[in-house]
Protein backbone atom coordinates (compact mmCIF):
# COMPACT_ATOMS: atom_id res chain seq x y z
CA UNK A 1 0.00 0.00 0.00
CA UNK A 2 1.01 3.57 -0.24
CA UNK A 3 2.37 3.59 3.35
CA UNK A 4 4.77 0.78 2.50
CA UNK A 5 5.97 2.43 -0.52
CA UNK A 6 9.44 2.41 -0.41
CA UNK A 7 11.18 5.95 -1.71
CA UNK A 8 14.97 5.66 -2.06
CA UNK A 9 15.39 9.48 -3.98
CA UNK A 10 18.73 8.97 -5.46
CA UNK A 11 18.58 12.02 -7.84
CA UNK A 12 17.66 14.25 -4.92
CA UNK A 13 20.49 12.96 -3.02
CA UNK A 14 23.29 12.11 -5.38
CA UNK A 15 23.09 15.50 -7.04
CA UNK A 16 23.33 18.78 -6.38
CA UNK A 17 20.38 20.99 -6.00
CA UNK A 18 20.44 24.55 -7.50
CA UNK A 19 22.64 22.47 -10.68
CA UNK A 20 20.50 19.79 -11.25
CA UNK A 21 17.05 20.59 -9.96
CA UNK A 22 14.84 23.10 -7.56
CA UNK A 23 12.87 21.62 -4.94
CA UNK A 24 9.07 22.37 -5.62
CA UNK A 25 6.10 21.73 -4.14
CA UNK A 26 3.01 20.89 -5.91
CA UNK A 27 0.41 23.04 -6.86
CA UNK A 28 -2.85 20.74 -6.33
CA UNK A 29 -5.97 21.26 -8.78
CA UNK A 30 -8.97 22.18 -7.29
CA UNK A 31 -10.98 18.97 -5.91
CA UNK A 32 -8.72 16.08 -7.20
CA UNK A 33 -10.78 12.85 -8.25
CA UNK A 34 -9.21 9.67 -10.36
CA UNK A 35 -10.13 9.18 -13.63
CA UNK A 36 -8.50 6.08 -14.04
CA UNK A 37 -6.23 4.17 -12.46
CA UNK A 38 -4.13 1.51 -14.19
CA UNK A 39 -3.49 -1.85 -11.87
CA UNK A 40 -0.70 -2.99 -14.26
CA UNK A 41 1.37 -0.17 -13.90
CA UNK A 42 0.38 -0.23 -10.22
CA UNK A 43 2.16 -3.73 -9.84
CA UNK A 44 5.31 -1.95 -10.81
CA UNK A 45 5.69 -0.33 -7.81
CA UNK A 46 4.11 -3.31 -5.54
CA UNK A 47 0.56 -1.37 -5.49
CA UNK A 48 -2.93 -3.37 -5.87
CA UNK A 49 -5.83 -2.27 -7.24
CA UNK A 50 -7.38 -1.66 -4.32
CA UNK A 51 -4.94 1.18 -3.55
CA UNK A 52 -7.43 3.40 -6.10
CA UNK A 53 -9.74 3.37 -3.36
CA UNK A 54 -7.12 4.56 -0.63
CA UNK A 55 -7.72 8.32 -0.43
CA UNK A 56 -3.98 8.18 1.12
CA UNK A 57 -2.82 7.27 -1.95
CA UNK A 58 -5.32 9.74 -3.68
CA UNK A 59 -4.31 13.15 -2.18
CA UNK A 60 -0.40 11.82 -2.12
CA UNK A 61 -0.29 11.39 -5.85
CA UNK A 62 -2.21 14.07 -6.74
CA UNK A 63 -0.06 16.22 -4.83
CA UNK A 64 -2.82 17.34 -2.67
CA UNK A 65 -0.67 16.07 0.13
CA UNK A 66 2.91 14.29 -0.67
CA UNK A 67 4.14 11.90 1.51
CA UNK A 68 6.87 12.81 3.72
CA UNK A 69 9.22 10.63 2.20
CA UNK A 70 8.40 12.24 -0.90
CA UNK A 71 10.84 14.82 -1.99
CA UNK A 72 9.42 16.49 -5.14
CA UNK A 73 11.55 18.05 -7.84
CA UNK A 74 11.83 19.86 -11.15
CA UNK A 75 14.75 19.04 -13.00
CA UNK A 76 16.54 21.45 -14.90
CA UNK A 77 17.75 20.15 -19.04
CA UNK A 78 17.48 21.98 -22.45
CA UNK A 79 17.25 20.67 -25.69
CA UNK A 80 16.74 21.11 -29.70
CA UNK A 81 13.17 21.55 -30.38
CA UNK A 82 12.20 21.37 -34.26
CA UNK A 83 16.00 21.51 -35.14
CA UNK A 84 16.56 25.05 -32.93
CA UNK A 85 18.30 25.08 -29.62
CA UNK A 86 16.31 26.19 -26.66
CA UNK A 87 19.07 27.13 -23.79
CA UNK A 88 16.78 26.37 -21.01
CA UNK A 89 13.62 23.77 -20.78
CA UNK A 90 13.38 21.56 -17.34
CA UNK A 91 10.15 20.50 -15.67
CA UNK A 92 7.84 22.97 -16.40
CA UNK A 93 4.63 21.19 -14.96
CA UNK A 94 6.12 17.96 -14.36
CA UNK A 95 7.58 16.89 -11.02
CA UNK A 96 9.63 14.34 -9.60
CA UNK A 97 7.72 13.31 -6.72
CA UNK A 98 10.15 10.65 -5.71
CA UNK A 99 11.71 7.62 -6.48
CA UNK A 100 10.39 4.13 -5.46
CA UNK A 101 12.05 0.95 -4.95
CA UNK A 102 9.97 -2.11 -5.34
CA UNK A 103 10.57 -5.34 -3.49
CA UNK A 104 12.63 -6.66 -6.74
CA UNK A 105 14.77 -3.53 -6.03
CA UNK A 106 13.87 -1.99 -9.29
CA UNK A 107 13.82 1.60 -8.90
CA UNK A 108 11.31 4.01 -10.49
CA UNK A 109 10.39 7.67 -10.68
CA UNK A 110 7.05 8.53 -9.91
CA UNK A 111 6.36 11.75 -11.98
CA UNK A 112 3.54 13.77 -11.64
CA UNK A 113 2.58 15.66 -15.26
CA UNK A 114 0.31 18.89 -14.55
CA UNK A 115 1.52 19.59 -10.91
CA UNK A 116 1.57 23.48 -11.09
CA UNK A 117 4.36 26.44 -11.75
CA UNK A 118 7.82 25.75 -11.45
CA UNK A 119 10.93 28.09 -12.36
CA UNK A 120 11.11 25.93 -15.83
CA UNK A 121 7.78 27.33 -16.78
CA UNK A 122 8.41 30.04 -19.10
CA UNK A 123 4.95 31.49 -20.78
CA UNK A 124 2.99 27.98 -19.37
CA UNK A 125 0.22 27.85 -16.39
CA UNK A 126 2.48 23.96 -14.94
CA UNK A 127 -0.92 22.44 -15.88
CA UNK A 128 -1.97 19.54 -18.18
CA UNK A 129 -5.36 18.77 -19.60
CA UNK A 130 -7.71 15.92 -19.52
CA UNK A 131 -7.38 15.32 -23.49
CA UNK A 132 -3.26 14.86 -23.11
CA UNK A 133 -3.28 13.54 -19.87
CA UNK A 134 -5.78 10.27 -21.10
CA UNK A 135 -3.89 10.59 -24.53
CA UNK A 136 0.13 9.89 -22.93
CA UNK A 137 -2.04 7.58 -20.26
CA UNK A 138 -3.48 5.16 -23.43
CA UNK A 139 -0.54 5.34 -25.59
CA UNK A 140 2.31 4.57 -23.35
CA UNK A 141 0.47 1.50 -22.16
CA UNK A 142 -0.20 0.29 -25.80
CA UNK A 143 3.13 0.99 -26.74
CA UNK A 144 4.48 -1.48 -23.70
CA UNK A 145 2.31 -4.20 -24.42
CA UNK A 146 3.11 -3.96 -28.16
CA UNK A 147 6.31 -4.66 -27.10
CA UNK A 148 7.68 -0.81 -27.38
CA UNK A 149 10.04 0.06 -24.95
CA UNK A 150 8.01 3.20 -23.08
CA UNK A 151 7.03 4.92 -20.16
CA UNK A 152 3.70 3.39 -18.10
CA UNK A 153 0.81 5.70 -17.19
CA UNK A 154 -0.03 4.78 -13.21
CA UNK A 155 -3.04 6.95 -13.00
CA UNK A 156 -4.89 10.02 -13.99
CA UNK A 157 -6.60 12.40 -11.49
CA UNK A 158 -9.36 14.61 -13.14
CA UNK A 159 -10.24 18.15 -11.62
CA UNK A 160 -12.83 21.09 -12.42
CA UNK A 161 -10.58 23.59 -12.57
CA UNK A 162 -10.37 24.84 -16.00
CA UNK A 163 -7.23 25.37 -18.08
CA UNK A 164 -7.26 27.31 -21.08
CA UNK A 165 -5.91 26.48 -24.15
CA UNK A 166 -7.52 27.11 -28.01
CA UNK A 167 -10.47 26.74 -25.80
CA UNK A 168 -11.43 26.09 -21.91
CA UNK A 169 -10.23 22.72 -21.37
CA UNK A 170 -10.58 20.45 -18.00
CA UNK A 171 -7.20 20.52 -15.84
CA UNK A 172 -5.76 16.76 -14.89
CA UNK A 173 -2.80 15.12 -14.13
CA UNK A 174 -0.95 11.84 -15.00
CA UNK A 175 1.12 9.91 -12.91
CA UNK A 176 3.83 8.47 -14.69
CA UNK A 177 6.50 6.01 -14.01
CA UNK A 178 9.77 5.38 -15.49
CA UNK A 179 13.09 4.06 -14.58
CA UNK A 180 14.60 7.48 -16.35
CA UNK A 181 13.85 11.27 -16.96
CA UNK A 182 16.78 11.97 -18.15
CA UNK A 183 17.00 12.94 -21.30
CA UNK A 184 19.32 13.60 -23.96
CA UNK A 185 18.28 17.31 -23.54
CA UNK A 186 19.82 17.39 -19.62
CA UNK A 187 23.25 16.50 -21.07
CA UNK A 188 22.75 19.11 -23.38
CA UNK A 189 22.20 21.74 -21.05
CA UNK A 190 25.42 21.02 -18.91
CA UNK A 191 27.51 20.67 -21.98
CA UNK A 192 25.79 24.07 -23.34
CA UNK A 193 26.29 26.05 -19.67
CA UNK A 194 30.12 24.77 -19.85
CA UNK A 195 29.45 22.96 -17.19
CA UNK A 196 31.71 20.25 -17.61
CA UNK A 197 32.02 18.96 -14.10
CA UNK A 198 28.48 19.00 -13.47
CA UNK A 199 27.73 17.04 -16.71
CA UNK A 200 30.73 14.53 -15.73
CA UNK A 201 28.52 14.19 -12.40
CA UNK A 202 25.35 13.27 -14.71
CA UNK A 203 27.35 11.01 -16.99
CA UNK A 204 28.64 8.93 -13.74
CA UNK A 205 25.16 9.02 -12.31
CA UNK A 206 23.22 8.06 -15.11
CA UNK A 207 25.93 5.07 -16.10
CA UNK A 208 25.87 4.26 -12.02
CA UNK A 209 21.89 3.94 -12.59
CA UNK A 210 21.73 2.76 -16.02
CA UNK A 211 24.39 1.48 -17.58
CA UNK A 212 26.23 0.03 -14.92
CA UNK A 213 28.38 -2.71 -17.07
CA UNK A 214 30.23 0.53 -18.69
CA UNK A 215 31.85 0.70 -15.39
CA UNK A 216 34.16 -2.88 -16.71
CA UNK A 217 34.91 -0.58 -20.02
CA UNK A 218 38.13 0.98 -20.66
CA UNK A 219 36.39 4.14 -21.55
CA UNK A 220 32.83 3.61 -19.60
CA UNK A 221 31.32 7.19 -21.19
CA UNK A 222 32.01 5.56 -25.05
CA UNK A 223 30.91 2.55 -23.73
CA UNK A 224 27.76 4.05 -22.77
CA UNK A 225 27.43 6.02 -25.57
CA UNK A 226 27.18 3.48 -27.92
CA UNK A 227 24.43 1.47 -25.58
CA UNK A 228 22.25 5.11 -25.58
CA UNK A 229 22.77 4.80 -29.62
CA UNK A 230 22.06 1.49 -29.90
CA UNK A 231 18.78 1.57 -27.92
CA UNK A 232 17.20 4.24 -29.77
CA UNK A 233 17.77 3.17 -33.08
CA UNK A 234 15.75 -0.18 -31.50
CA UNK A 235 13.51 1.96 -30.46
CA UNK A 236 13.25 3.64 -33.27
CA UNK A 237 12.63 0.64 -35.94
CA UNK A 238 10.03 -0.82 -33.46
CA UNK A 239 7.73 2.34 -34.12
CA UNK A 240 8.23 2.05 -37.45
CA UNK A 241 7.49 -1.44 -37.93
CA UNK A 242 3.90 -0.85 -35.42
CA UNK A 243 3.19 2.14 -37.62
CA UNK A 244 4.32 4.63 -34.98
CA UNK A 245 4.74 8.11 -35.21
CA UNK A 246 5.76 10.22 -32.41
CA UNK A 247 5.06 13.47 -33.06
CA UNK A 248 8.01 15.94 -31.52
CA UNK A 249 11.01 14.11 -31.65
CA UNK A 250 12.66 16.91 -30.04
CA UNK A 251 16.00 15.99 -27.97
CA UNK A 252 14.48 16.99 -24.65
CA UNK A 253 11.96 14.08 -25.47
CA UNK A 254 14.56 11.49 -26.16
CA UNK A 255 14.79 9.43 -22.86
CA UNK A 256 18.52 8.63 -22.54
CA UNK A 257 17.51 4.94 -21.61
CA UNK A 258 15.43 4.94 -25.08
CA UNK A 259 11.96 4.36 -24.20
CA UNK A 260 9.27 6.49 -25.78
CA UNK A 261 9.06 9.34 -23.89
CA UNK A 262 6.41 12.63 -23.46
CA UNK A 263 4.10 11.75 -25.87
CA UNK A 264 1.93 14.91 -27.75
CA UNK A 265 0.36 14.69 -31.09
CA UNK A 266 1.64 11.12 -32.07
CA UNK A 267 -0.51 8.80 -33.98
CA UNK A 268 -0.30 5.23 -35.11
CA UNK A 269 -0.95 4.90 -38.75
CA UNK A 270 -4.07 4.10 -40.22
CA UNK A 271 -3.92 3.64 -43.97
CA UNK A 272 0.09 3.85 -44.66
CA UNK A 273 1.41 7.06 -45.88
CA UNK A 274 5.05 7.30 -44.93
CA UNK A 275 4.86 10.70 -45.13
CA UNK A 276 2.25 10.77 -42.39
CA UNK A 277 2.60 13.83 -40.00
CA UNK A 278 0.85 13.27 -37.18
CA UNK A 279 1.36 16.75 -35.37
CA UNK A 280 -0.67 19.50 -37.26
CA UNK A 281 1.63 21.78 -36.32
CA UNK A 282 4.50 20.63 -37.76
CA UNK A 283 4.37 22.01 -40.93
CA UNK A 284 7.54 21.24 -42.62
CA UNK A 285 7.03 17.64 -41.52
CA UNK A 286 9.85 17.61 -39.50
CA UNK A 287 8.48 14.80 -37.46
CA UNK A 288 6.81 12.64 -40.23
CA UNK A 289 6.54 9.19 -40.00
CA UNK A 290 9.20 8.73 -42.73
CA UNK A 291 11.80 11.18 -41.06
CA UNK A 292 11.99 9.15 -37.68
CA UNK A 293 14.82 7.00 -38.22
CA UNK A 294 17.30 10.66 -39.73
CA UNK A 295 15.92 12.52 -36.71
CA UNK A 296 16.76 9.57 -34.17
CA UNK A 297 20.35 9.71 -35.96
CA UNK A 298 20.44 13.54 -35.75
CA UNK A 299 19.44 13.82 -32.17
CA UNK A 300 22.14 11.20 -31.40
CA UNK A 301 24.29 13.24 -32.83
CA UNK A 302 23.60 16.12 -30.27
CA UNK A 303 23.77 13.56 -27.47
CA UNK A 304 27.13 13.12 -28.95
CA UNK A 305 28.68 16.22 -29.14
CA UNK A 306 27.23 17.43 -25.62
CA UNK A 307 29.74 14.21 -24.73
CA UNK A 308 32.63 15.66 -26.26
CA UNK A 309 33.89 16.66 -23.20
CA UNK A 310 34.47 13.57 -21.61
CA UNK A 311 35.61 11.26 -24.68
CA UNK A 312 37.61 11.41 -27.98
CA UNK A 313 35.77 13.17 -30.60
CA UNK A 314 36.85 9.94 -33.01
CA UNK A 315 34.82 7.80 -30.84
CA UNK A 316 32.39 9.26 -30.58
CA UNK A 317 31.86 9.80 -34.08
CA UNK A 318 32.68 6.19 -34.55
CA UNK A 319 29.81 4.91 -32.12
CA UNK A 320 27.75 7.40 -33.85
CA UNK A 321 28.07 6.23 -37.13
CA UNK A 322 26.95 2.50 -35.92
CA UNK A 323 23.42 3.97 -35.64
CA UNK A 324 22.13 3.55 -39.23
CA UNK A 325 23.04 0.09 -38.91
CA UNK A 326 21.72 -0.96 -35.46
CA UNK A 327 18.68 1.04 -37.25
CA UNK A 328 18.35 -1.52 -40.02
CA UNK A 329 19.45 -4.66 -38.48
CA UNK A 330 16.54 -4.44 -35.96
CA UNK A 331 13.72 -2.65 -38.41
CA UNK A 332 14.74 -5.38 -41.02
CA UNK A 333 14.33 -8.24 -38.85
CA UNK A 334 11.51 -7.04 -37.63
CA UNK A 335 9.58 -6.35 -40.54
CA UNK A 336 10.84 -10.30 -41.98
CA UNK A 337 8.92 -11.66 -38.98
CA UNK A 338 6.09 -9.56 -39.52
CA UNK A 339 5.91 -11.00 -42.78
CA UNK A 340 6.44 -14.67 -41.41
CA UNK A 341 9.78 -14.97 -43.18
CA UNK A 342 12.26 -16.22 -40.75
CA UNK A 343 15.37 -17.80 -42.95
CA UNK A 344 17.34 -14.75 -44.21
CA UNK A 345 17.46 -14.66 -48.26
CA UNK A 346 19.28 -11.95 -50.25
CA UNK A 347 16.12 -11.62 -52.26
CA UNK A 348 13.73 -10.28 -49.15
CA UNK A 349 14.85 -6.63 -49.69
CA UNK A 350 13.38 -6.69 -53.18
CA UNK A 351 9.97 -8.34 -51.62
CA UNK A 352 10.41 -5.89 -49.02
CA UNK A 353 10.66 -2.88 -51.06
CA UNK A 354 8.11 -4.04 -53.45
CA UNK A 355 5.92 -4.58 -50.45
CA UNK A 356 5.97 -0.46 -49.03
CA UNK A 357 5.65 0.46 -52.83
CA UNK A 358 2.67 -1.46 -53.08
CA UNK A 359 1.40 -0.09 -49.48
CA UNK A 360 2.43 3.64 -50.07
CA UNK A 361 0.17 3.38 -53.49
CA UNK A 362 -2.72 1.87 -52.30
CA UNK A 363 -2.68 3.14 -48.98
CA UNK A 364 -4.52 0.20 -47.23
CA UNK A 365 -5.02 0.23 -43.59
CA UNK A 366 -1.17 -0.47 -42.30
CA UNK A 367 -2.21 -2.94 -38.82
CA UNK A 368 -5.19 -4.45 -40.64
CA UNK A 369 -2.93 -5.07 -43.96
CA UNK A 370 -0.25 -7.18 -41.54
CA UNK A 371 -2.86 -8.86 -39.37
CA UNK A 372 -4.88 -10.06 -42.44
CA UNK A 373 -1.46 -11.16 -44.26
CA UNK A 374 -1.12 -13.38 -40.62
CA UNK A 375 -4.15 -15.47 -42.04
CA UNK A 376 -3.20 -15.65 -45.10
CA UNK A 377 -2.49 -19.37 -46.87
CA UNK A 378 -1.28 -20.17 -50.14
CA UNK A 379 -3.42 -21.24 -52.60
CA UNK A 380 -6.66 -20.67 -50.33
CA UNK A 381 -8.81 -17.57 -50.98
CA UNK A 382 -8.08 -14.20 -48.76
CA UNK A 383 -10.99 -11.72 -49.78
CA UNK A 384 -9.97 -10.11 -46.61
CA UNK A 385 -6.97 -9.14 -47.40
CA UNK A 386 -7.57 -8.38 -51.36
CA UNK A 387 -10.11 -6.71 -50.25
CA UNK A 388 -7.87 -3.77 -48.27
CA UNK A 389 -6.78 -2.88 -51.93
CA UNK A 390 -8.37 -0.85 -55.14
CA UNK A 391 -5.75 -2.27 -57.65
CA UNK A 392 -5.92 -6.09 -57.19
CA UNK A 393 -4.03 -6.07 -60.36
CA UNK A 394 -0.66 -4.29 -58.41
CA UNK A 395 -1.28 -6.91 -55.13
CA UNK A 396 -1.76 -10.13 -56.89
CA UNK A 397 1.61 -9.28 -58.51
CA UNK A 398 2.94 -8.91 -54.81
CA UNK A 399 1.19 -11.44 -53.10
CA UNK A 400 2.26 -14.20 -56.03
CA UNK A 401 5.90 -13.22 -55.23
CA UNK A 402 5.49 -13.64 -51.64
CA UNK A 403 3.51 -17.34 -51.69
CA UNK A 404 6.59 -17.79 -53.92
CA UNK A 405 9.08 -17.04 -51.13
CA UNK A 406 6.96 -18.21 -48.14
CA UNK A 407 6.57 -21.87 -49.80
CA UNK A 408 10.22 -21.91 -49.34
CA UNK A 409 10.25 -21.58 -45.70
CA UNK A 410 10.44 -24.71 -43.58
CA UNK A 411 8.39 -23.89 -40.02
CA UNK A 412 5.01 -25.34 -40.38
CA UNK A 413 2.01 -22.89 -41.60
CA UNK A 414 0.13 -23.24 -38.11
CA UNK A 415 3.33 -22.13 -36.14
CA UNK A 416 4.02 -19.40 -38.70
CA UNK A 417 0.22 -17.68 -38.34
CA UNK A 418 0.76 -17.90 -34.69
CA UNK A 419 4.13 -16.14 -34.96
CA UNK A 420 2.97 -13.47 -37.00
CA UNK A 421 -0.23 -12.96 -34.86
CA UNK A 422 2.24 -12.48 -32.23
CA UNK A 423 3.75 -9.54 -33.85
CA UNK A 424 0.77 -8.00 -35.95
CA UNK A 425 -1.18 -6.52 -33.63
CA UNK A 426 -4.89 -6.64 -34.35
CA UNK A 427 -5.59 -3.69 -31.74
CA UNK A 428 -3.87 -0.83 -31.64
CA UNK A 429 -4.35 2.56 -29.74
CA UNK A 430 -5.99 4.23 -33.11
CA UNK A 431 -6.74 8.35 -32.99
CA UNK A 432 -10.36 8.12 -33.07
CA UNK A 433 -10.41 5.36 -30.03
CA UNK A 434 -8.57 8.22 -27.83
CA UNK A 435 -10.86 10.91 -29.39
CA UNK A 436 -14.08 8.77 -28.29
CA UNK A 437 -12.55 8.05 -24.42
CA UNK A 438 -11.91 11.55 -24.48
CA UNK A 439 -15.18 12.91 -25.70
CA UNK A 440 -16.85 10.84 -22.69
CA UNK A 441 -14.49 11.53 -20.29
CA UNK A 442 -15.30 15.38 -20.80
CA UNK A 443 -18.99 13.98 -20.04
CA UNK A 444 -17.51 12.79 -17.11
CA UNK A 445 -17.68 9.48 -18.28
CA UNK A 446 -14.58 7.48 -17.97
CA UNK A 447 -15.74 4.01 -18.56
CA UNK A 448 -13.91 3.99 -22.23
CA UNK A 449 -10.73 4.83 -20.92
CA UNK A 450 -10.61 1.64 -18.71
CA UNK A 451 -12.05 -0.20 -21.39
CA UNK A 452 -9.52 0.69 -24.04
CA UNK A 453 -6.62 0.03 -21.71
CA UNK A 454 -8.20 -3.17 -20.98
CA UNK A 455 -8.21 -4.00 -24.72
CA UNK A 456 -4.69 -2.97 -25.62
CA UNK A 457 -3.03 -4.97 -22.71
CA UNK A 458 -3.52 -7.82 -25.07
CA UNK A 459 -3.05 -5.96 -28.64
CA UNK A 460 -1.90 -9.51 -30.40
CA UNK A 461 -4.96 -11.73 -28.97
CA UNK A 462 -8.31 -11.82 -30.94
CA UNK A 463 -10.59 -10.59 -28.17
CA UNK A 464 -14.09 -11.40 -30.54
CA UNK A 465 -15.99 -9.66 -28.30
CA UNK A 466 -13.70 -6.32 -29.25
CA UNK A 467 -14.08 -6.95 -32.94
CA UNK A 468 -15.01 -3.57 -33.37
CA UNK A 469 -11.99 -1.59 -31.86
CA UNK A 470 -10.55 -3.37 -34.68
CA UNK A 471 -11.89 -2.32 -37.56
CA UNK A 472 -10.48 0.77 -39.63
CA UNK A 473 -10.67 4.26 -38.88
CA UNK A 474 -14.00 5.90 -40.06
CA UNK A 475 -13.85 8.43 -42.27
CA UNK A 476 -14.55 11.30 -39.42
CA UNK A 477 -11.28 10.36 -37.76
CA UNK A 478 -9.30 12.79 -40.28
CA UNK A 479 -10.78 15.51 -39.13
CA UNK A 480 -9.22 15.14 -35.43
CA UNK A 481 -6.43 17.82 -35.26
CA UNK A 482 -3.74 17.08 -32.40
CA UNK A 483 -0.74 19.79 -31.79
CA UNK A 484 1.78 20.21 -29.51
CA UNK A 485 -0.84 22.12 -27.27
CA UNK A 486 -1.31 20.03 -24.06
P1 LIG B 1 6.80 19.31 -24.37
O1 LIG B 1 6.41 19.92 -25.66
O2 LIG B 1 5.65 18.75 -23.61
O3 LIG B 1 7.90 18.33 -24.49
O4 LIG B 1 7.34 20.49 -23.44
C1 LIG B 1 8.44 21.29 -23.78
C2 LIG B 1 8.79 22.19 -22.61
O5 LIG B 1 7.67 23.03 -22.30
C3 LIG B 1 9.11 21.47 -21.31
O6 LIG B 1 10.09 22.22 -20.64
C4 LIG B 1 7.80 21.48 -20.58
O7 LIG B 1 7.96 21.39 -19.18
C5 LIG B 1 7.27 22.84 -20.95
N1 LIG B 1 5.80 22.91 -20.90
C6 LIG B 1 4.92 22.30 -21.72
N2 LIG B 1 3.66 22.61 -21.37
C7 LIG B 1 3.74 23.42 -20.30
C8 LIG B 1 2.79 24.08 -19.47
N3 LIG B 1 1.47 23.98 -19.69
N4 LIG B 1 3.25 24.85 -18.47
C9 LIG B 1 4.57 24.98 -18.24
N5 LIG B 1 5.51 24.41 -18.97
C10 LIG B 1 5.11 23.63 -20.00
MG1 LIG C 1 8.86 17.28 -23.22
MG1 LIG D 1 5.07 16.95 -23.12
Amino acid sequence: STQDLHFDNSFVNYLPEETFFQRITPTPLESNHLVSFNPSAATLIDLSSDEQHCSEFISAFSGTSPLARMDPIAMVYSGHQFGSYNPQLGDGRGLLLGEVLNKKQERWDIHLKGAGLTPFSRDGDGRAVLRSTIREYLCSEALHHLGIPSTRGLCIFGSNEPVYREKIESGASLIRLAQSHIRFGTFEYFYYTQQHDALKTLADYTIQRHFHDALEQPNPYIYFFQQVIQKTAELIAKWQAAGFAHGVMNTDNMSIIGETFDFGPFGFLDNFDAAYICNHSDYQGRYAFNQQPSIAYWNCSCLGQALLPLAPAEDIKTVLNQFPEYFFQCYDNLIRKKLGLFEEKNTDKILITELFQLLQDQQPDYTLFFRYLSDYKPNKKHKKLSGLFNDTAQFDAWIAHYTTRLLTEKVNEQQRINIMKSVNPKYILRNYLAQIAIEKAEQKDFSEIDKLLKILSTPYDEQPENEEYAKQAPAWSKTIQVSCSS
